[in-house]
């Protein structure tokens, strides 16, 4: 059923379907661990891999294969591998990609668990992992080294909404024949489409707006078939594959992720340009707006802002404090990508465990809030955050 013409929104609802004998419109979960052969012959045809098939579902389960076909469809990419979170489609890459004595340059401004999976967990199996500037392109060439791998960024970043020009920095990893991986869950490909930038590889957290309803975890990368067979070997024997029943709840996120992400950017758009006018507000970080340092850049290769809005509150980590407190509609919780809004404080929660050095550099301050703005009325998200008006 897959149709390579199909536009964009076809393919979000169409890619990958398969259909059973018993003719269901909604695709099928098909919990099972385990696929029956016809015969002992069948059995080791499979296991050879001289016949395509199911064998066992830390393989292939074909919910989760309808998942990938249809993420892949709509990201412009070859191949596709489910995982069962975001942080195990980052792990699996590294895993597959990279051997003890190898390099890889990231941003500082990525997810705070992935500063931790880099920084305290790979470095003691012996990757090294230099941390550079998003924007500043002179630090990624500077950072190469003979053993480098892999870059690594997020655009727009967590939790400052900073955007790295892809197109140019897929250029300065080709010289050196590193590869580009980018984490697109900001965006999700309804709003950005890395791989026709020149990224090399895309992971996904399915369980921010894929999803959408903030229901499961799940992950994804994304590559070329060559890029991803080393990948899916490490997934199939280590096992961090994602649920056919996670696969089935994403898809039908799918299905509604472009309307969805317009939604979200129309509301956050109107969100951040309200925050701007606050006297309590010192600053406000999102892309959408013309006062965004990369205002221009982020919407050559960015639909929309995005959802995601940050911003200071004028004095500290009290004040900042305070505002969270007062809110009874938006939902005070470190998630994203979620239709109900939600509101944390990055320098407590998400970026805890990274050092306050770290975080300075990173240009975190204490005073930052973070909303991931949800599909609520406008009207209501401003009155819920109505402490701020004097
Ligand atoms: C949430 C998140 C991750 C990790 O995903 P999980 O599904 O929670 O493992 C990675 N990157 C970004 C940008 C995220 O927001």
């Amino acid at each position: 059923m897959n149709n390579d013409t199909w536009k964009y929104d076809t393919q979000a609802i169409r890619a990958g379907s398969l259909r059973s004998e018993f003719g269901e419109n909604s695709e099928a979960i098909f919990l099972t661990s385990s696929y029956v052969f016809d015969s002992s012959a069948q059995a080791a045809a499979r296991f050879a891999g001289t016949e395509p098939g199911n064998i066992y579902s830390r393989f292939t389960n074909p919910t989760v294969t309808m998942f990938q076909d249809r993420l892949a469809a709509m990201e412009g990419s070859e191949a596709c591998v489910a995982t069962s979170s975001g942080m195990s489609a980052i792990l699996a890459i590294i895993m597959g990609l990279c051997s003890t004595g190898e390099h890889i340059v990231a941003s500082r401004s990525i997810f705070g668990t992935t500063v931790q999976l880099f920084s305290n967990i790979l470095k003691r199996w012996g990757l090294e992992i230099t941390f550079v500037s998003l924007t500043n392109l002179n630090e990624w060439e500077d950072a190469i080294q003979k053993n480098t791998k892999l870059f690594f960024v997020e655009t727009p970043s967590n939790p400052l909404t900073e955007v790295t020009d892809i197109k140019a920095l897929s250029k300065i990893a080709h010289q050196k024949d590193i590869k580009l991986i980018v984490d697109n869950c900001f965006c999700s490909p309804a709003l950005q489409r890395p791989l026709l930038l020149g990224a090399d590889i895309i992971i996904h957290s399915a369980t921010k707006y894929l999803d959408g309803q903030g229901r499961c975890l799940g992950g994804a990368v994304l590559a070329d078939k060559k890029t991803i067979e080393p990948i899916y070997q490490f997934l199939r024997s280590a096992g961090p594959t994602m649920s056919a029943f996670n696969a089935w709840v994403f898809l039908k996120g799918l299905e509604t992720l472009s309307v969805r992400m317009d939604a979200h950017s129309k509301n956050a758009l109107h969100l951040a340009s309200w925050l701007e006018s606050q006297p309590q507000i010192d600053r406000v970080y999102y892309p959408g707006l013309a006062s965004h340092p990369q205002h221009k850049l982020a919407l050559t290769q960015q639909k929309t802002g995005g959802a995601i809005v940050s911003f200071e509150v004028k004095g500290g980590q009290k004040e900042a404090w305070r505002l969270i407190d007062s809110t009874r509609l938006i939902s005070i919780t470190a998630n994203l990508g979620d239709v109900k809004s939600t509101i944390t404080h990055p320098t407590t929660t998400t970026h805890s465990r990274v050092s306050p050095e770290e975080r300075q550099k990173a240009g975190i301050k204490d005073n930052l809030v973070r909303i991931a703005v949800g599909l609520e009325d406008i009207e209501d998200l401003k009155a819920d955050l109505s402490s701020l008006s004097p």
